[in-house]
């Protein structure tokens, strides 16, 4: 029985990039992997998940064989790191936008002596045709860092559960798509799936992103609800949606750069 992040190999096998990087090679054992994958983040670094069952060959060959993926994710992973320290040292936001509802927060944090702290109920400040303004009062201890982070992360979360379906619908429903369910998850390597069922599931980030780009992924998963893999066939359908583009596309495989580090931190 291998349990998950255990190492089966007595050394810790590492990869060489072609400028001369070395990168530490994590191995992980997953139930839910159905073949051998490999991830890579600023947070974990370089992984490659096996399914639980079956063979663990070492992965030496296998990391070979995407050595172009993997240089190349290296380099985006190097800009999302940094990206990351820049919007780490701009610390909690004042102000946060949820382009795809077309909504604006301004987050009050009101100091008392408790030692949590408390989302309080948002009061709506402004609203006209583009957008909605409301504030969102966090009481407490909100000198604690940490503690507001995880609050804020909280109250996007539950925002993008109450509202990122219906938005996703109503964009699914200007091209004549209808899945048989949304559902709205926090994940850390995909925007967004579609299952064989029908079923979308977005990543609870798209919230965060720039409205032409929470767009995207929407479509991007209505586009699989016709074409399940990604062949010339799927980016036809893809692109014939308004809104979609290539350059979005692209744009989206280095958006993770725009998460700010207050709903990325979890420590
Ligand atoms: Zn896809």
């Amino acid at each position: 029985m291998i349990s998950e992040n255990s190492t089966i190999w007595e050394e810790e096998p590492s990869f060489y990039c072609s400028d001369g990087t070395k990168l530490a090679v994590k191995l992980r054992f997953s139930k839910r992997a159905k073949r051998r994958r490999i991830n890579l983040s600023p947070r974990e670094g370089l992984e490659v998940v096996y399914p639980a069952t079956g063979e663990h060959p070492k992965p030496a060959q296998f990391l070979e064989e995407q050595r172009q993926w993997i240089e190349r994710a290296v380099k985006r992973t190097e800009l999302q790191r940094q990206a990351l320290e820049a919007s780490r040292r701009q610390g909690l936001p004042r102000w946060i936008d949820f382009e795809i509802l077309a909504e604006r927060w301004r987050i009050d944090y009101q100091p008392s002596a408790s030692l949590n702290i408390r989302i309080g109920r948002p009061v709506l400040l402004k609203q006209d045709l583009a957008k909605s303004t409301y504030s969102l009062p966090l009481s407490g201890n909100v000198e604690d860092q940490r503690l507001c982070r995880l609050a804020l992360q909280r109250f996007v979360l539950a925002r993008a559960r109450a509202q990122l379906p219906r938005s996703a619908h109503a964009v699914l429903s200007e091209i004549g798509q209808k899945p048989s369910e949304i559902r709205v998850k926090r994940r850390k390597h995909t925007w967004g799936t579609c299952s064989s069922i029908g079923v979308i599931t977005l990543d609870a980030r798209a919230l965060l992103l720039p409205r032409e780009l929470a767009r995207e992924i929407i479509l991007h998963e209505a586009a699989h609800l016709k074409v399940p893999n990604h062949s010339a066939e799927f980016y036809r359908e893809l692109y014939s949606y308004p809104g979609a583009s290539e350059e979005n596309e692209k744009t989206l495989k280095r958006a993770a750069a725009l998460i700010p580090a207050w709903f990325e931190d979890t420590e």
